[in-house]
């Protein structure tokens, strides 16, 4: 194992940041450009907490050809060794949580309860999916023919190109890494340039669990100069990004033109439909929750909530009282209810958000405004906030903000409810709450999400079951589950003759 800081011994929070080089064929090397970016503390703008490689496409050429010459070997591993090399990186993971949580809070703002479970994300599924390399692979099945079987076997792929983004930044490495590894693939991780630490943490675990050289490779730099480098090189079997829509977009025209595969998680507008018999306050629980927490940045953030016009005033007030209640800071502080944003820009983009809203005639119930008071001067930070009397086809209700902006629709009927759900581009994740086993039932057949949850929140995932979502929120493939080592595997079918030829 080398350091991915050799000439450093300082302790985490010392003033000199630390600079993080890129992994490549196991070696921790300088990006051939000589320059670094910061990583920045979006709590406190001013605080660099590292400094990472700004590659170049020649950087990204060197990673393609480490993976490509530890492929053979790499897949010559039985699975199950493989396998354990997962698990030992999934108990290292779990034995440095905290320290892990502590950093990611500090790249990217949320609060350490919620960088504890996206650790935890990733070690469950390392878990999960380092059990699956003892699992059978394929079928047995009969031949119509004499004399002749027949079955499937499950190949690698070759080398991987995994383009994770910022808002869980070790979960989602994890969740794609991980499987691709272990269906004996091998991987070039090119992190968000907002998060590149906790990457960088999982590089270093994967590392130091034994992973052979070159099998992971690390890459750290702009997506609009590394994109293209990674996306269209022949050398890549398949393409694993999940981020937005608009790149997600861009990456799959670029697979498309050589029939490369491509695995897209991307956006979201996800509703929470409030019937007219739910109990509201455990459904304004859940909308705070789902909308404010991680800052309304997940890409299941409940960011429309539909209620049935009956009770569309009592939830709208009660849900700004709770985002007044909520307690935003700092997530080194286990007061704090709700961090920063990713960054300052992030700041303008979703208040640019809460004019178009007024702008469109949506009355603010709360919140529309950055918050620069006393210790939250020098952050990013912005206030819950809540729109009633929003309209379907607006803006608001129609465009991902990834920021913490509520909009509540109300509805006349189920149906007028199902109709705003399913109105958007987006097909993650849709909740219903109401005590009625029959709407229930209608509810998980109607709509149109690959996400559905019953009197929860729209957020949330389980290591052993699939997560994705329809529409423009990806292109049909699932992460997590057993199903998503078989998304980095081909199959292949065999038939076996054995007439006797004497
Ligand atoms: P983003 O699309 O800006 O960036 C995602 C990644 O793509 C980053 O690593 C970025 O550097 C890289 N990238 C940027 N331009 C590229 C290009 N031209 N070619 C190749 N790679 C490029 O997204 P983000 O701001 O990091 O993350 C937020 C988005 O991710 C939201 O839209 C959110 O809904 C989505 N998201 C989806 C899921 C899901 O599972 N569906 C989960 C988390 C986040």
């Amino acid at each position: 194992m080398t350091s991915a800081h050799p000439a450093s011994t300082e302790t985490q929070e010392q003033a000199q940041p630390r600079a993080y080089l890129n992994f490549i064929g196991g070696e921790w090397r300088p990006s051939v450009s000589g320059q670094t970016f910061d990583d920045t503390n979006p709590a406190r703008r001013d605080e660099v907490i590292a400094r990472f490689q700004k590659s170049t496409p020649a950087d990204v050429d060197a990673a393609i050809s480490a993976a490509q010459a530890a492929f053979p070997a790499w897949r010559a591993m039985p699975a199950p060794q493989r396998g354990a090399i997962i698990l030992r990186a999934a108990l290292l993971l779990e034995a440095r949580q905290a320290e892990l949580a502590r950093d990611m809070t500090r790249e990217m703002g949320k609060p350490l309860r919620e960088t504890m479970g996206d650790i935890q994300t990733a070690i469950d599924f390392g878990k999960f999916v380092a059990g699956e390399g003892s699992r059978p692979e394929g079928d047995t099945v009969p031949s119509a023919i004499p004399d002749k079987m027949c079955m499937t076997i499950r190949q690698p792929l070759g080398v991987v190109g995994v383009i994770t983004p910022w808002n869980f930044p070790m979960a989602i490495p994890a969740w794609k890494t991980f499987p691709a590894l272990l269906a004996g693939n091998t991987v070039v991780l090119k992190p968000a340039s907002d998060t590149p630490l906790s990457s960088a943490h999982l590089t270093e675990i994967l590392d130091e669990a034994g992973l052979p050289k070159g099998a992971l490779n690390f890459v750290t730099g702009s997506g609009g100069v590394l994109g293209d480098a990674l996306v269209t090189d022949p050398r890549v079997a398949m393409i694993s990004l999940t981020g937005s829509t608009e790149v997600g977009r861009r990456v799959a025209e670029l697979c498309g033109r050589d029939l490369r595969r491509v695995s897209l998680e991307l956006g979201g507008k996800n509703a929470v439909i409030v019937m007219d018999d739910a109990n509201l306050d455990e459904a304004v629980k859940a909308v705070s929750w789902a909308g404010f927490g991680t800052t309304g940045q997940r890409c299941t953030a409940t960011s429309r909530v539909i209620v049935h016009e009956k009770v569309a005033d009592a939830f709208g007030r009660k849900l700004a009282e709770a985002a007044e209640r909520l307690r935003v800071g700092d997530g080194l502080d286990t007061a704090t209810e709700m961090g920063p944003l990713v960054n300052q820009g992030r700041v303008a983009a979703v208040h640019e958000y809460t004019e178009i809203g007024l702008g469109e005639g949506a009355s603010l119930l709360t919140g529309g405004r950055a918050l620069t008071e006393g210790e939250l001067a020098g952050g990013a930070y912005y206030a819950p906030t809540v729109f009633t009397n929003v309209k379907p086809a607006m803006r608001i209700a129609q465009e991902e903000i990834f920021g913490p902006v509520v909009s509540i629709i109300p509805v006349a009927s189920y149906e007028e409810a199902i109709q705003a759900a399913n109105s958007t581009i987006y097909g993650l994740s849709c909740a219903i709450f109401t005590e009625d086993a029959r709407t229930v039932f209608r509810a998980m057949r109607d709509i149109n999400a690959g996400l559905i949850y019953v009197n929860a929140g729209t957020t949330g995932a389980e290591p052993h079951l699939p997560f994705g979502g329809v529409k423009q929120s990806g292109n049909g493939h699932r992460e997590l589950g057993h199903k998503a080592v078989e998304e980095f595997s081909e199959i292949k079918t065999v038939f076996v003759s054995y007439p006797d030829v004497k």
